[in-house]
């Protein structure tokens, strides 16, 4: 299990496994157990996190003391230094795909018709500028 996904699950009350590598639980920002509100898949790295009540993503998360950030394994820092040491391909595909998850776990979000917060803007801002970094880096 990734450190995403068992950071998810110990907060999580009583999470139950409906598949692998998926867990249904209650909600913990709006309390509703209606059908296990909350969905968490294990994706390559990371934890995708689903709330069909409608809850934002960051309220669910929240309400368990974590953030975005708590979703993925790694720190997201992706640093491009001027010494231009070497950081191996897969390195910067992998960093990549967790801005890129970011950023469709926010689209998801908007296209459910939910408001963005400060934070998601700030950090949707900061994915935009790490996947430039990731471009520079390469080219
Ligand atoms: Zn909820």
């Amino acid at each position: 299990m990734s450190l995403a996904v068992s950071r998810l699950l110990d907060r999580l009350d009583r999470p139950k496994q409906v598949k692998p590598g998926q867990w249904m639980t209650g909600c913990p920002c709006c309390a509703s157990r209606k059908g296990r509100p909350i969905a968490v898949t294990e994706a390559d790295g990371r934890a995708l996190l689903y709330a069909f009540c409608q809850c934002p993503t960051e309220n669910v998360l929240g309400a368990i003391g974590l953030g975005i950030e708590d979703l993925f394994d790694a720190p997201l820092a992706l640093r491009v230094e001027p010494t231009r040491v070497r950081v191996p391909a897969a390195d910067i595909l992998r960093e990549l795909s967790a801005e890129v998850t970011f950023v469709a776990i926010v689209a998801s979000d908007l296209a459910e018709g939910r408001s963005l917060s400060d934070h998601d803007m700030a950090r949707l801002t900061k994915a935009a500028q790490l996947i430039g970094a990731a471009r520079d880096y390469v080219g």
